[in-house]
């Protein structure tokens, strides 16, 4: 009998209920029994879709309010020292955000990538005294939400080791030896399940597939074998990339079972068999939680086959992850072409193609229908008019290493900069975007429902512009933006107006906390019909004597941030994009923009879990980003941007981008993260961010200038840009000026300082 289930579920929930909830208890405008009301609405809906779908087991604990990493670091009662004593939602949400309700500032805890996912979570932070204690009921209270509805539980725990690994020390230690504290923790959550009627339970161990010190491995031995004494079966997941030399390591393990990932992976499952015990359960990862399109049903079945073959254990089906990186239900696109449509599966589509998997295995005949539906579709998308264009594919094949050098070396480009710019030092500006305002929101909305014609449309948003450019010159900023109040999402706006790409209606993803994303899908050759924002741009600079910059987002973003189609090398769409996005620079410069920001935000994230495949990542990313910034004169300053960068390992590829200035995140490191720039001579400009955009809390002139101090000394302060440390559209005007003036006040205090 082979069993289905699943690793986790979208939270969010389909309208992006539990997102209106969160917010609207921040505003004070619901109490707490009424978000607590709604996530457990969401929590049963989700539940019952899941179990209508035939799954044998259903996840719980995969629900959270922000973040399953941080509910784990509250499980294990650890919260840093600076949030107090109590425990609760609002302590949870302060680490989370820096801001309960009340609106007492903290400083949040970090926030980063989920593996090479765009889901960002929140690091554990852990001392060398960590004690670790059980507190808190929230995965045992869901859990027996669960049991009342009739369904069998499978709780879903992130891994000791993982959530280790993935912890900040506060001091120089080695975290690996608080693993004697922890696991008493993790014994009695497996013994209280047990205790409640839980057979089975889901420990993701995803760091498995990357590249572990001896001693890591190690300790997973250590680690189970002393778990293993609870009275639970435990089913160790592991996804997004491959077992390789940990293969033998994770089969061996004494759990009852093992998931794999055979969608980022299907290579891995040949030693997956050489070396799994026939008395243990093996979970096959066969539909792809983290990308959009409809399973190969036939190719999957050829899968299972062969797993079936040499195994004569205990088989489960499953998602390759958990479908936290898929929007909810592909039922709500209604205004889909038919035909794209076709090709796609989210979340509740993927569960029954689980259905269709198992059904074919059991009875064949049953499940004819389903199969003849799904290979239709599969042919359709491979053999598809829509897909190719040959133009796109000409231009490819002419991309040299001429395309991806500027005219001359950064020295020279400076001078040039210097001469046409005449910036002060210290230089000011901003990140982008400034706050995404109700009315910009709403002009914005009714342009796209015909509500608002074209010419109002246009004048409603240069007023806009007119606004953010008189402010920003009221701030005294150096280099202005003109807003992005046109833009909905800093992707989305270029897919919009870019061939090969589709969007949906509701396609949300959860991004961080209450924060979704609506990912385009890029389903064909990429190309750009016209100029995308140079209107804008223009329009903005026309209204100052500053200089304005203009406001792109880099094709390795694009890519990393969209749904990518699978039936060509990632690589391939990052050059397609990139040579789209290079007209686009050439139209700038052309119209007299005289700084370009092509921002990066994703960069680091697409670099693959395992090291081994980091450098291929690298080499292509950094020639997609060098074809499109590089077409322009050298007086043109090229700037890019980063989010959450930690740049250590890959500083070199970074430094081989050859931005003119390259603005990140360090703010909520405490400038920690320019570590990287002591040992490695960066030699281009940088704009280190000097405060957190994504808290609330609005940063001091000193805060500041205690930051840039700490700048400069890793930085030559005569490389050193002073920004925020991403865009301002979540923000609202009055904390923008504020923080802003704090800002130019502390650019001026360092002027004076340096004489
Ligand atoms: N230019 C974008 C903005 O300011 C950059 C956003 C980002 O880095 N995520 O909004
Ligand atoms: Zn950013």
């Amino acid at each position: 009998m082979i069993k289905i289930h699943n690793l986790g579920f979208p939270r969010i929930g389909e309208h992006r209920e539990l997102k209106f909830a969160l917010e609207r208890y921040w505003r004070n405008e619901i109490d707490q029994d009424e978000l607590l009301r709604v996530g457990a609405e969401i929590r049963q809906r989700h539940w019952q879709l899941q179990a209508g779908s035939g799954l044998d087991l259903i996840p719980v604990g995969d629900f959270s309010y922000y973040d399953q990493v941080l509910d784990t670091s509250v499980l294990l009662g650890v919260v840093p020292e600076r949030f107090g004593s109590s425990t609760g939602l609002d302590t949870y949400f302060r680490m989370a955000r820096g801001q309960a309700s009340d609106g007492q500032p903290y400083r949040a805890c970090e926030m980063t990538k989920w593996f090479d996912t765009n889901y960002h979570y929140l690091v554990p932070e852990v001392a060398a005294d960590q004690q670790f204690a059980l507190s808190g009921s929230k995965l045992f209270d869901e859990c027996r939400e669960l049991q009342a509805l009739g369904y069998q539980p499978k709780p879903v725990l992130l891994g000791p080791l993982t959530w280790l690994w993935l912890a900040k020390t506060t001091s120089d230690f080695d975290k690996l030896d608080l693993v004697d504290r922890l696991l008493p923790v993790y014994g009695e959550i497996l013994r209280r399940l047990a205790d409640q009627g839980v057979q089975w339970v889901q420990i993701d161990e995803p760091i498995l597939v990357l590249d572990l010190p001896t001693a890591w491995k190690n300790a997973f031995e250590a680690v189970y074998n002393q778990l293993q004494s609870a009275p639970v079966k435990m089913l160790l997941t592991t996804y997004f990339g491959e077992l390789g030399e940990n293969t033998s390591l994770a089969c061996k393990l004494p759990v009852a079972g093992l998931h794999v990932d055979l969608v980022r992976a299907p290579e891995q499952l040949t030693a997956v068999l050489d070396n799994f015990a026939n008395h243990k359960v093996l979970s096959l990862g066969l539909i792809d939680g983290r990308n959009i399109w409809r399973t190969d049903l036939s190719a999957a079945l050829g899968t299972i086959a062969v797993a079936r073959e040499r195994f004569k254990g205990e088989l489960w089906l499953a998602p390759s992850c958990s479908l936290l990186h898929v929007p909810i239900d592909l039922e709500h696109e209604a205004a889909l072409d038919p035909t794209l449509k076709s090709w796609l599966a989210f979340a509740r589509q993927k569960l029954t193609e689980l259905e269709v998997l198992r059904l074919a295995i059991e009875e064949p005949a049953a499940a004819e229908p389903d199969l003849i539906v799904s290979a239709n579709a599969i042919r359709s998308r491979r053999e598809s008019t829509l897909i190719h264009n040959p133009a796109v594919q000409a231009e490819l094949a002419k991309i040299d290493s001429s395309l991806m050098q500027r005219q001359n070396p950064f020295p020279v480009r400076r001078g040039q900069q210097k001469a046409r710019l005449n910036l002060p030092g210290y230089p000011t500006t901003t990140i982008g975007s400034f706050p995404q305002t109700p009315e910009i929101r709403k002009a914005r909305a009714d342009f796209k429902r015909g509500l608002l014609s074209e010419d109002d449309y246009i004048q409603h948003m240069e007023q806009t512009i007119a606004f953010c450019v008189s402010e920003q010159e009221k701030l005294g900023l150096d280099v202005l933006v003109h807003g992005e109040a046109e833009r909905n999402d800093m992707v989305e706006y270029f897919g919009e107006q870019l061939d090969g790409f589709l969007f949906t209606a509701n396609g949300w993803v959860q991004s961080y906390g209450s924060r979704c994303v609506k990912p385009p899908i890029i389903f064909g050759d990429v190309s750009r019909p016209k100029p995308m924002t140079v209107r804008w741009s223009q329009y903005a600079q026309s209204l100052t004597g500053k200089p304005m910059k203009g406001m792109l987002t880099g094709p390795v973003t694009i890519l990393n941030w969209s749904f990518v189609r699978d039936d060509q090398p990632r690589s391939t769409t990052a050059y397609q994009l990139a040579l789209a996005i290079r007209e686009e620079v050439n139209d700038l410069e052309r119209a007299g923009i005289p700084i370009i920001q092509i921002d990066e935000a994703a960069f680091r994230e697409g670099l693959p879990p395992r090291q081994s495949r980091w450098q291929t990542y690298l080499d292509w990313a950094v020639r997609a980003f060098r074809i499109c910034s590089s077409g322009v004169k050298d007086s043109t300053q090229i700037h890019t941007h980063m989010c959450y960068s930690e740049f250590n390992d890959i500083i070199t590829s970074i430094a081989d981008m050859d931005a003119d200035v390259i603005t990140i995140e360090t703010s909520r490191s405490n400038m920690e993260l320019l570590e990287a720039f002591i040992d490695f001579n960066y030699p281009n400009e940088i704009g280190p961010g000097v405060y957190d955009i994504h808290s609330p809390n609005v940063p001091t002139t000193d805060d500041i200038i205690a930051l840039l101090k700490k700048a400069g000394e890793r930085i030559d302060t005569d490389k050193l840009w002073v920004n925020p440390d991403c865009g301002l559209k979540t923000r609202q005007w009055e904390d923008v000026r504020i923080s802003l003036a704090n800002m130019t006040e502390a650019a001026k205090a360092l002027r004076l300082a340096v004489g």
